[in-house]
C-alpha cells in the first residue's frame, strides 16, 4: 500500500528522521492558512506547494493544460493561493500517471529548505528496500539525488552504492558513517547524515514498510540532512499490525474496480488489453495470461478466484470483469482439483442467466475433476460460450474471438 508524501513524512518524522515540514490543505483558503502557520512554527517566508498523488515526477510534472507544475515555489501569501487554485481538483500528469494524470484532492504546504546559506545545498537520493536475491535488507543512495534513479543507473551506475544490512545483528554504526563518508559529507552534515540513516532505517524495520525511497534528501546551506520528499510503501500483509498505518489509505488513488474485487477477496488487477480473464490459482493465472498473448490478444487484466471458484465468487468475478467496457472475450481456466468441473460449469452457466445481457463470447476451459461432465453442461447450455479441453484450443478460440 502507498501512502502519500505527507503520510510518509509524519511517519518518518515520529521515527526522529529529519525532514522537511508542512501542512496539508484541501482548499486554498486552507492552503493559506496552513502557510501562515507553517511561518509561526518555522520561520519560513517563502512555501513550497506539494500536490499529493501517489505517484512521483510531480516536480517535472504539470496540470491537464496548463504550464503549472505539480510542485511549486510560493515566495508570498498570494502565491500560495493562486497556485494551490491551479492544482486543487485538477489533473497532475507526471512521467508515472499515464496521459490522463491523477486528480490533486490535498496539497502539503511546505517549508522553503533551499535557502541560501553558507555553503551551498546538495542532493542526496537514499532507499530502503529487500534485496529478494539476497534476503536482506538494503540501502541503496546516490550523490545524484533530485533525478530520476533509472538516468542515474543506466548513465552513471558507478555513483549507485548499496549496503547490505545483516537481518541477524541489524544496520550497523559503521555502515551509517560508510554511507555519510561515501556522499562525501564532513562536520555537521556527516554527524547529521548518520543519524538520518539510522532512523530511516529504524522506521523502515518498525513499520514493516516494503520500501522506501526519499529523493532527495537534502543537505541544506546550513549543513542540515533532511528527507524533502517521501515515498513509502507499506507491505499489505503487515498492515494488520499497523492500524494507525492501515487507516492512511485513500483509496481516491486506487482503482475502483480493484477496490470492488478486494471487498469480495477476488485477486484483480487491471489491465489494458481486451481479453478478460477469470483464473483459480496466480500461478495458473499468470500462465493464462501469457496464453491469452501467444493467441494475438492482450488481457485485459489479471484475476484469481482462489481455491473455492463457487457459482458466487464466479458471478461475482464475471460482473468485474464486465465493467472493463474493452473486453472482447473472456477466458476461463479453471483447473478442478478441490473443486469438481461440473459445479463450476453449472456456476457459470447459472451466472451467465444471472447477470443477463453478457455480449462478448466466453471461452471455458475447465480441466481435472469431471472435466468431461463440465463441458457436456457448457455444450448444452445453449449460451454464447464455447469450451475447450486443452490450452492450445482455449488460445485458437480467444483468437478468433477477439478477431
Ligand atoms: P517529485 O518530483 O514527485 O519527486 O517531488 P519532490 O518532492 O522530489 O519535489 C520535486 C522537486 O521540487 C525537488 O527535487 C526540488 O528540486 C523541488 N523542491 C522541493 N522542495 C523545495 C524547496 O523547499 N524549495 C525549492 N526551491 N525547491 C524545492
Ligand atoms: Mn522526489
Amino acid at each position: 500500500m502507498n501512502i502519500h508524501e505527507y503520510q510518509g513524512k509524519a511517519v518518518l518524522k515520529g521515527f526522529g528522521v529529519a525532514i522537511q515540514n508542512g501542512i496539508v490543505a484541501d482548499t486554498p483558503e486552507k492552503a493559506v492558512e496552513a502557510a501562515k502557520e507553517l511561518q509561526k512554527q518555522t520561520g519560513t517566508g517563502w512555501w513550497v506547494i506539494k500536490s499529493q498523488i501517489h505517484a512521483g515526477g510531480r516536480g517535472k510534472g504539470k496540470i491537464a493544460g496548463t504550464e503549472q507544475r505539480g510542485v511549486a515555489l510560493a515566495k508570498s501569501l498570494d502565491d500560495v493561493k493562486t497556485i494551490s487554485t491551479n492544482i486543487l481538483g485538477k489533473n497532475l500528469i507526471t512521467l508515472q500517471t499515464g496521459e490522463k494524470g491523477r486528480k490533486v484532492n490535498k496539497v502539503f504546504i511546505a517549508e522553503d529548505v533551499y535557502y541560501p546559506g553558507e555553503s551551498p545545498t546538495k542532493e542526496f537520493y537514499m532507499s530502503v528496500l529487500l534485496d529478494r536475491s539476497k534476503g536482506h535488507n538494503t540501502i541503496m543512495y546516490s550523490t545524484e539525488g533530485g533525478m530520476d534513479i533509472e538516468t542515474v543507473a543506466h548513465n552513471t551506475p558507478h555513483l549507485i552504492f548499496k549496503e547490505e544490512i545483516d537481518p541477524k545483528v541489524g544496520l550497523r554504526d559503521f555502515q551509517c558513517r560508510k554511507i555519510a563518508f561515501n556522499l562525501g559529507l564532513s562536520g555537521e552534515a556527516y554527524k547529521g547524515m548518520v543519524k538520518f540513516v539510522a532512523a530511516l532505517y529504524k522506521a523502515y524495520e518498525v513499520t514493516d514498510s516494503s520500501m522506501f525511497e526519499i529523493n532527495p534528501v537534502l543537505k541544506t546551506s546550513d549543513n542540515k540532512i533532511i528527507a524533502v520528499d517521501a515515498k513509502v510503501t507499506l507491505d499489505n500483509n503487515s498492515l494488520f499490525r499497523h492500524p494507525d498505518l492501515a487507516e492512511m489509505r485513500d483509496i481516491t488513488e486506487e482503482d475502483p474496480t480493484e477496490v470492488e474485487a478486494g471487498q469480495h477477496n477476488l485477486n484483480y488487477v487491471k489491465l489494458d488489453g481486451n481479453v478478460g480473464c477469470m483464473v483459480n490459482g496466480a500461478g495458473l493465472a499468470m500462465a493464462t495470461m501469457d496464453i491469452i498473448k501467444l493467441s494475438g490478444g492482450e488481457p485485459a487484466n489479471f484475476l484469481d478466484v482462489g481455491g473455492t471458484a463457487n457459482a458466487a465468487r464466479v458471478e461475482q468475478a464475471f460482473r468485474i470483469i464486465l465493467k472493463d467496457p474493452k473486453v472482447k472475450a473472456i477466458l476461463v481456466n479453471i483447473f478442478g482439483g478441490i473443486v469438481r468441473c461440473d459445479r463450476v460449469a453449472q456456476g457459470i452457466v447459472d451466472a451467465y442467466k444471472n447477470i443477463g445481457n453478457i455480449n462478448v463470447p466466453i471461452i471455458i476451459r475447465l480441466q481435472g475433476t469431471n472435466a468431461i461432465e463440465a463441458k457436456k453442461i457448457i455444450d448444452e447450455s445453449g449460451l454464447k460460450v464455447f469450451s475447450a479441453i486443452t490450452l492450445q484450443e482455449a488460445a485458437d478460440l480467444v483468437n478468433k474471438a477477439v478477431k
